[in-house]
């Protein structure tokens, strides 16, 4: 692809100190996103349609493969580097990247962090086979997996069991339950579901039985039902999914057992990768109101506003919101690992606030500052309004799980109670 970019990045590679690979990949989605992902984004949100061209583009460039690692054909990226790339890929299209995000969870949870957790030779031989498997679909046939975790209840803010159970039965399991909110549904080729192990129906469910398989979408008993028309992010195609029986063998794991129970709490930073979608949004917020204000918006007259005072103290407040919001979350994604300590994990989900919640600041205050004309279906910014105000309600890390869980952190030590 021959370059065509006109925006700069959102992290600058010399002033963030980027590695060249993450300057290089983030370059690389920037160009797939101005060039092809900003217009098709339209469509997908009017038709709350899939962005099925822009997958076929993730995977031939190579971003599907992203965190696979480099010796299996992948990008090899880390957590950090993937975080980067994505939010270049919100600015253009948020439900292309938060779609590209339920994805790449699937590498990312089987690759890099996984790699960093103490397992025993056998499962880690186990983690090796099987994960070699689903990255050879990913990389050869363009494979898109989801990562459909909710079911309406507790299980999904990680405190209780899932109700999605794999049921042990001769070669195999029987996967039986419900997915809301399943972003990519009759879309992805395989479903990397979370559910609850059972050695029979009589079982008692408990979370240290986690398994996380990769369902074939067309195996027998899957099933896409209810409509998807919301406020926002129309194009992850968010359907419920129904497991009626499916029968899955050990192929379909996408981690030994337990191996996903101990990986969700050595690596907490991983709930931030909902964040990256939003981070994007907030920078195309504050792009469209300097581009609009400076009368330089396509698509409409090149009316100046920028000489009123008003309009420049907005932007002050929308830029200053942008860089703390930034920093706030460079800082977090750079000092993510696994076992944080406290401080840290305070920071991430400060982070995780922050950018949820300022992205749906920023685009309401450049609605606000841009006027009337600004807020027309024929340009960008109302979607990028209703958007962003889908993140602070995602789960593990809503914004209120934030406040709830910093809270406690904050005025309560390990093992202290008032009880
Ligand atoms: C655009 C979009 C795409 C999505 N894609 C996916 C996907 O691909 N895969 C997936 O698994 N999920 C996905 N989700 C689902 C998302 O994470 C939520 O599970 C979903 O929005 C349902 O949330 P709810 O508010 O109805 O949850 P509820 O369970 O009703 O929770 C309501 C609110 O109560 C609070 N709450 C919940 N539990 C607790 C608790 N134990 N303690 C204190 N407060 C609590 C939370 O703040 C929560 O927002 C998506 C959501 C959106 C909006």
């Amino acid at each position: 692809m021959t370059s065509t970019l006109t925006d700069a990045p959102i992290f600058d590679p010399d002033q963030w100190q980027l590695t060249e690979q993450q300057a290089h990949l983030g370059q690389l989605a920037r160009e797939l996103g101005q060039s092809r992902f900003a217009d098709r984004a339209v469509k997908y949100d009017r038709e709350a349609s899939f962005p099925t061209e822009n997958f076929k583009d993730l995977h031939e460039s190579g971003l599907l493969g992203i965190c696979i690692p480099a010796d299996l054909g992948g990008h090899g990226a880390d957590l950090k580097t993937y975080m980067l790339t994505a939010s270049e890929i919100g600015r253009y299209c948020g439900a292309t990247a938060l779609t590209f995000n339920m994805h790449v969870s699937s590498c990312l949870w089987t690759g890099p962090l996984a790699d960093d957790l103490s397992l025993e030779a056998d499962v880690r031989a186990e983690l090796e086979s099987g994960r070699k498997r689903h990255y050879q679909r990913i990389i050869e046939d363009g494979a898109v997996y989801a990562q459909p975790f909710s079911e309406g209840g507790a299980a999904a803010a990680g405190k209780v069991a899932f109700g999605t159970t794999a049921t042990r039965t001769d070669g195999g399991w029987l996967i039986n339950g419900k997915k809301i909110f399943a972003s990519l549904s009759g879309h992805a080729n395989f479903y990397g579901a979370l559910c609850t192990e059972l050695k029979d129906s009589n079982d008692t469910p408990s979370r240290r039985n986690t398994m996380y398989v990769a369902v074939p979408a067309n195996a027998e008993g899957v099933r896409v039902e209810g409509e998807w028309d919301p406020l926002g992010m129309r194009g992850t195609v968010s359907r419920t999914l129904i497991f009626d029986n499916v029968f899955v063998d050990k192929e379909a794991l996408l981690m030994p057992r337990g191996v996903y129970f101990s990986a969700a709490k050595e690596w907490p930073h991983m709930f931030m990768t909902l964040t990256p979608s939003y981070m994007g949004i907030a920078q195309a917020a504050y792009d469209f109101t300097v581009s609009y204000l400076r009368g330089e918006m396509p698509g409409t007259p090149p009316v100046k506003r920028r000489m009123y005072p008003t309009k420049q103290l907005a932007v002050a407040q929308m830029r200053i919101m942008l860089e703390q919001t930034k920093s706030l979350w460079f800082q977090s994604i750079t000092e993510a690992r696994t076992s944080p300590d406290k401080e840290s994990l305070i920071r991430a989900w400060t982070a995780q606030y922050t950018v949820m919640e300022n992205a749906n600041e920023i685009a309401q205050l450049a609605i606000r500052t841009c006027g009337g004309q600004a807020m027309l279906r024929s340009l960008h910014l109302e979607r990028l309004y209703r958007d962003s105000r889908c993140g602070a309600l995602m789960l593990p890390w809503t914004a209120e799980l934030c406040m709830d869980m910093i809270g406690k952190a904050a005025l309560y030590e390990q093992g202290e109670s008032d009880e």
